[in-house]
């Protein structure tokens, strides 16, 4: 028999059957491509509305939107808060979405508890172990960001330590990480994401956003991530990315989501994976 890595409870070692996450009528991990778009951050009714429109008609079951953000600079805007959360809670329910979005300190997490369906924890986050342990009480499934300067032990140890405290829905989250070049925000770990799956049974998502910095690099990013056997993909989107107050230049307008999906749709089918939201998809592009 192998040796168990640290990381025990994340390992396929021990568990050698895939986690399948139910959410909202998802199966995050299962066969199916799991798609989340929305901004960066809440900015407003309007902005919110117009994409929850737009994001729902393509069959995306699932918005994001920080209504907290981690911000490096003091100075930018940091989020609309709880009028953020409740604003992704009025698009939820007029579209039927689900909601992620990030839990950012332990005291913000009953703030955001009952607005969302998925705690997303940041890069920034990921080696905050207490904050982790903490989380880990909870009984909403967590997206993990790797952290930034994370190794691939590293981030399935801080996922051991969520699975340690009891909740077994962790999906992990690759968001590039920090190398010598500079060329782009991040450095998109594709083989990551492929050696993530291997080493353990956690869903695995995509956020080539993050990664990349660049909104002309989201489809090749995330043709790449699918290819790689990423579980679903989390895409920034803006109706207005010009005017975004945070991550303008990588988010997508929506008509570029809407036409990259086929091509998603046709690299997911190749390696195995079915796309539910594809048809109703194609029916909105006809
Ligand atoms: C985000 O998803 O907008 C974000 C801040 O992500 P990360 O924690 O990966 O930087
Ligand atoms: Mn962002």
């Amino acid at each position: 028999m192998t040796d168990i890595p640290k990381y025990k409870l994340a390992s396929r070692q021990w568990k050698n059957k895939k986690t399948i996450i139910d959410v909202k009528g998802c199966k995050i991990g299962g066969d199916d491509l799991f798609l989340i778009a929305g901004p960066c951050a809440v900015e407003s009714e309007e902005q919110i509305e117009t994409i929850a429109s737009y994001t729902s008609k393509l069959g995306i079951k699932f918005i994001r939107g920080g209504a907290f953000k981690p911000r490096t600079s003091p100075y930018s805007f940091q989020g609309l808060k709880e009028t953020g959360l409740s604003l992704l809670k009025q698009v939820s329910n007029t579209y039927d979405l689900g909601i992620i979005t990030e839990v950012m300190d332990l005291s913000l997490l009953d703030t955001v508890y009952p607005y969302t369906d998925i705690i997303q924890i940041g890069s920034r986050n990921m080696k905050n172990y207490h904050f982790l342990k903490e989380i880990g009480k909870t009984d909403k499934p967590i997206m993990l960001k790797r952290g930034m300067d994370a190794t691939m032990e590293e981030w399935l140890l801080a996922a051991e330590y969520i699975l340690l405290g009891g909740n077994d829905n962790v999906i992990l989250c690759e968001r590039g990480i920090r190398t010598f070049d500079t060329s782009n925000r991040n450095t998109l770990d594709i083989a990551g994401i492929a050696s993530a799956k291997q080493l353990s049974h956690l869903p695995v998502i995509s956020d080539p956003s993050q990664a990349t910095g660049n909104r002309d690099l989201i489809k090749p990013a995330s043709l790449a991530s699918i290819a790689a056997g990423a579980d679903g993909l989390m895409i920034e989107v803006h109706n207005d990315p010009k005017k975004a107050l945070s991550d303008g230049p990588q988010s997508l307008y929506l008509e570029q989501l809407g036409d990259m999906m086929p091509d998603f749709a046709k690299v997911a089918k190749a390696v195995g994976k079915t796309c539910s939201w594809s048809h109703k998809h194609e029916i909105v592009n006809v």
